[in-house]
Formats: structure tokens, C-alpha cells, sequence
């Protein structure tokens, strides 16, 4: 069932069009993730979602409901906002209750709401203290419960950990994660955290420049990018410039290559075109074998080694266990190849 639908959602500043033509189903009690660089607009679409910002064209429905007129406070959406925005002169508890106490609920009942969702966070038994009394983390959950008290349709995060280091943003990540399935609220997290995002959401929205440039689950968006912007924004890939001979090989570097059945094909012949791959679908054998390549750098980062390579001036970057290639040095030549059936040929 779709709980909130965007069609043809736009937002223009002056001559700047922040969202161009935003059309989406989400389905109900899906996490999703914006995703996208600095400026693409995905703040922006937040704050459309939540009527904290008029569109220019286009609408917002909710559960087959047209929102566009309604005002922020009455769409049913809860928000945690970057700078989270909690009261320094309230207690947690009453933080937390917060909107529950502008809509007029019973003082009682609102604490106990608030006791209910803070035990939710992990911060049972916190309700007296004072938020500066509280880590960042601690604020973080503070104001992920106030985001829910009024048991929200939908869930809207901007950049929710950002200010976190990265030890407790990767655990805030599985911990918003957990609590979102146990409630089954449908959520909408703005990150331009790739990781972050293929760690959390169920559909990952990646956007540039105002337009969603592809929609997937995280492994299709890291498999089978749509296109060069999410190959290369999603993960480290290695872009190549190619020329597609035909349907079955391409040209690279002087060299042909013939393509697998399973290899992805998004251009036509004659297309400008560029080949990705995943550097753990690198190969690196010996020098003579495939493409002349030579190793810049190593990086052994415990869980596996990072070989930077330099090929006819791209830099190509290949994965591999640790010690699994233990006999590469600095300088040293190597043929480099490819998966079969690993390879993406997107346009230019
Ligand atoms: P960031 O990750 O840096 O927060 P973002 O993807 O969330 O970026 P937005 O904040 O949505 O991007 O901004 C998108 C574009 O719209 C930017 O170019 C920004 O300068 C512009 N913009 C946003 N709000 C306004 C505004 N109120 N008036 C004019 N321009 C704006």
C-alpha cells in the first residue's frame, strides 16, 4: 500500500530550481533514504514534505489524501530536525512531550507517553534530567522520541546523526534502523551519507541537482547504478571511458573486451560510454595479461587492502583480503581485468 506520493513535486527559489519534477510512491512503513552531494535538494524535498515549504508545482498525498493545503501542524508527520532543536529549559520527559502538550493532551498521559518512548530510545529513567545534562547521542535519541510521540503517519529525518562521531553514528544507524521496523512507521531520512544509507533504508532515493536519479533497493543501487552520477556517487567505482563496439564487446584503451550475458548494458553503440566496476570485481594478474596498469599506492586497512592503480592516467582502485596480495608492491606492473558479469556500461 503507498503510504505517501509525490507527483511532479517542484520547488524553485528565484530562478534556482531546488526540486525539479519529484514523482514518488513510497510504501507504507518503508524506510527511505534522500540521498545525494551538498545542494542537490534534499532538504528541501523534506520540508515539502512536511509543509514547511510550498511547492511551486506538484502535490504530497498521504494514504491516497491530498496534503498540499494543509498546514505543517496538522499533517500527521513526525520531524527531527539537524540541529534537533530541543528546549534547554525542559526536562526530557517534557521535551519528548512536547507536541503532545500544544495539542492539548492530558499532562498525565502525555508523560507517560513520554516515559514509553524514551524507554524506546534507551533513555528509561532519563525523563527528569536536563538536556545538558545528555551526550550527543542521548539528545540524538531525546529528539527521535519527540519526533514520535504524536504516533506519526510519516517519519521525517534531516541528517539525524550527523553531529555524531563515527563509532556512535554507526550505531545510531543500526539502533534507528531497529526501532523503525518495531514500529513500522514509514520513514524518510535525508543523509548525503552513502554508507549510512545502504545501512538503513529499504529504498535509497539518490538525487542530483533537484532530480531523483535513480530509485532501489541498496544493493540495485550499488549493483546496477542507472547512471554514471549514482555509479560514481554510490560506493567507489571505477569509471573507465569505453566505446561499445556492439551488442556483445567494447573498446577500451585500444583493447576489445567481450561482455558477459550478465553484464549490464545502459548506452548504445557509438554512444559516448564508460565502464564501472566495483573494485572488489577488479583483477589484477600478471603484467601483459589485460590492461597495462601499474600499482600507486597500497592501503591496508585491516579488513582488506586497497591497491590504487594508475591506468593510461584513470585511477583504478582494486580490492582484496588481506594479504591475499601480498607479492604487489609500489610501482609494480600488473595486468588489470574485470569480473565477468560485474560490469556496467552507462553513458558517458
Ligand atoms: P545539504 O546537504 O548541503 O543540506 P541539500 O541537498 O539538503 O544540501 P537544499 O538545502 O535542499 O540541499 O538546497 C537545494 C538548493 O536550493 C541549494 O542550491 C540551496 O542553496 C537552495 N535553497 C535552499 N533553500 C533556499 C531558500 N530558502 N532560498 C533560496 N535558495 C534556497
Amino acid at each position: 500500500m503507498t503510504e505517501l506520493s509525490l507527483r511532479g513535486l517542484t520547488k524553485r527559489f528565484g530562478n534556482h530550481t531546488a526540486v525539479d519534477d519529484v514523482t514518488l510512491d513510497v510504501p507504507d512503513g518503508s524506510f527511505i533514504c534522500l540521498l545525494g552531494p551538498s545542494g542537490c535538494g534534499k532538504t528541501t524535498l523534506l520540508r515539502l514534505l512536511a509543509g514547511l515549504e510550498e511547492p511551486t508545482a506538484g502535490e504530497v498525498s498521504v494514504a491516497g489524501q491530498d496534503q498540499t493545503n494543509v498546514p505543517p501542524e496538522k499533517r500527521e508527520f513526525g520531524m527531527v530536525f539537524q540541529s534537533l532543536a530541543l528546549f534547554p529549559h525542559l526536562s526530557v520527559a517534557d521535551n519528548v512531550a512536547y507536541p503532545l502538550s500544544i495539542r492539548g493532551r492530558p499532562r498525565a498521559e502525555s508523560r507517560k507517553r513520554a516515559d514509553e518512548l524514551l524507554a524506546q530510545v534507551q533513555l528509561a529513567g532519563m525523563g527528569d534530567r536536563r538536556i545538558h545534562q545528555l551526550s550527543g547521542g542521548q539528545r540524538q535519541r531525546v529528539a527521535i522520541a519527540r519526533g514520535l510521540a504524536i504516533e506519526p503517519k510519516v517519519f521525517l529525518l534531516d541528517e539525524p546523526l550527523s553531529a555524531l562521531d563515527a563509532n556512535l553514528r554507526e550505531q545510531m544507524q543500526v539502533e534507528l534502523r531497529q526501532l523503525q521496523q518495531r514500529l513500522g512507521v514509514t520513514t524518510v531520512v535525508v543523509t548525503h551519507d552513502q554508507k549510512e544509507a545502504l545501512t538503513m533504508a529499504d529504498i535509497v532515493i539518490v538525487m542530483d541537482k533537484g532530480r531523483v536519479q535513480q530509485v532501489g533497493a541498496p544493493m540495485e543501487v550499488y549493483r546496477d547504478p542507472a547512471n554514471a552520477f549514482v555509479a560514481g556517487f554510490i560506493g567507489t567505482s571505477n569509471l573507465l571511458p569505453c566505446e561499445l563496439t556492439d551488442a556483445s564487446s567494447l573498446t577500451l584503451s585500444g583493447q576489445r573486451l567481450a561482455l558477459d550475458p550478465a553484464d549490464r548494458v545502459k548506452c548504445s553503440p557509438g554512444q559516448p560510454a564508460v565502464l564501472s566496476v566495483r573494485p572488489e570485481d577488479t583483477r589484477l594478474g600478471p603484467a601483459g595479461e589485460g590492461l597495462e596498469a601499474r600499482v600507486v599506492f597500497i592501503r591496508d586497512l585491516g579488513e582488506s587492502t586497497q591497491f590504487v592503480l594508475d591506468h593510461d592516467g584513470t585511477e583504478i582502485t582494486a580490492l582484496y583480503a588481506p594479504d591475499a596480495r601480498s607479492d604487489l608492491k609500489v610501482d609494480d606492473r600488473v595486468g588489470l581485468g574485470f569480473v565477468p558479469g560485474k560490469r556496467v556500461v552507462l553513458p558517458a
